[in-house]
């Protein structure tokens, strides 16, 4: 297993490699970069076959968060960790405390929270040895409501900004009427379709269970359709919220809508159909820029700040989609490709490390 010519580990600053015999824990944690500040980033645990998909997985994760955190405006970089292993069989709290001294270790480069396999529970074992976690104690919601924990109302708030920018960038107009997919009801796509129906868009939703559906026709007057029906809807936004890789070349095909606009992550099947939507006409709003809401919560948490400032943080969402819907057609690009090129311009060649 090759590191230095791994083709995912190009920029990357570091990465540690760490075991722990009494406790069986395998780890890795990829830093990309710092320049922006300390590598945030979750903490993945996951059945990887072996240590070289894991090592893949990690280096890709990191440095999908050193494009989130400059595209949000924090001063964090981007990393991630993974432990290798499956949660339900090999978790203990000996080990999430192991994973927490390996995390200090890094001294503060790395602070890790929540991923995949890896709940808040798990963060407060690795916090017994280490202040370098995020995201086990929310204080506040942005909206001064009650927090439990998590992220998804500043996720799903940020998405609804974002959408709202999307839409006047290429309808012109306000929420009022506008029909709008929401693929997946979950954390976040439930709440965003409460933000889009206060705001009077027509709603069309389905997920594969069907607990949130009856709930969202009921109370949002929402329209539920099957999921393979949900492309080919005659609506102005497409919300992917479900998982990755909703557009690829077969939905493209099918998809009316003329803004893609949504919380999931990796939305395009892969980074050359972003040429393929802008040249249908159809305006994306990358998803890392979008679906920033919850990092910024997280920042927002570690920071002891306030509910008005993390509401007008998650706000500014909005500015910088218009700045790189703006961009994209100034320059003929697809968005994706502005968003990756203003981020490099943000975190590379600055250096808060002097
Ligand atoms: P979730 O698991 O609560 O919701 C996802 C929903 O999608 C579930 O209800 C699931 O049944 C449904 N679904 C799965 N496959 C589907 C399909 N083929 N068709 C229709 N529905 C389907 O997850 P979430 O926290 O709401 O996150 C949604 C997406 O946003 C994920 O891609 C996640 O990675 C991303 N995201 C979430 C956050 C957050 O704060 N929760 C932050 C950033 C990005």
């Amino acid at each position: 297993m090759s590191v230095f010519e791994h083709p995912e580990f190009e920029g990357h600053e570091h990465v540690a490699f760490h075991q722990d015999e009494a406790t069986g824990l395998k780890a890795i944690i990829a830093v990309h970069n710092t320049n922006l500040g300390p590598a945030l980033g979750g903490c993945r645990m996951w059945t990887y076959q072996d240590s070289a998909e894991a090592l893949n997985d990690v280096l890709r994760l990191s440095r999908g968060m050193t494009y989130k955190s400059a595209m949000a405006d924090l001063k964090l970089g981007g990393g991630k960790s993974v432990i290798i292993g499956d949660p339900r069989k090999h978790k203990t709290p000996e080990m999430m405390q192991a994973m927490g001294r390996f995390v200090d270790s890094l001294g503060g480069r790395y602070i890790t929270a929540e991923d995949s396999g890896i709940a808040v529970a798990d963060i407060k074992e690795m916090s017994k040895h280490t202040a370098y976690v995020g995201g086990v104690e929310a204080k506040y919601r942005y909206d001064g409501g009650e927090a439990d924990g998590n992220p998804a109302p500043s996720t799903a708030y940020g998405v609804f900004v974002g959408l709202k920018a999307a839409v006047q960038h290429k309808l012109g107009s306000d929420l009022k009427g506008v029909k709008v997919a929401i693929q997946g009801l979950g954390h976040v796509g439930y709440r965003l379709a409460e933000h889009l129906h206060r705001e009077g868009a027509i709603l069309y939703v389905t997920d594969i269970f069907p607990d949130n559906l009856a709930r969202a026709k009921e109370e949002l007057g929402a329209i539920v359709v099957e999921p393979a029906d949900i492309f080919g809807l005659d609506v102005d936004v497409f919300a992917p919220c479900a998982l990755g890789a909703a557009i690829n070349e077969s939905s493209l095909v099918q998809l009316k809508a003329r803004v893609i606009a949504g919380a999931a992550n990796n939305q395009l099947a892969n980074e050359s159909i972003g040429k393929a939507v802008r040249e249908k006409g159809l305006l994306y709003a990358p998803d890392y820029v979008i679906n920033a809401g919850g990092v910024i919560d997280i920042y927002h948490q570690r920071m002891l700040s306030t509910p008005t400032a993390l509401r007008a943080h998650i706000e500014k969402i909005g500015e910088t989609l218009s700045e790189i819907f703006v961009r994209a057609d100034e320059e003929g690009r697809p968005t994706n490709v502005v968003a990756n090129l203003m981020a490099e311009e943000r975190f590379k060649g600055t250096s808060v490390n002097g």
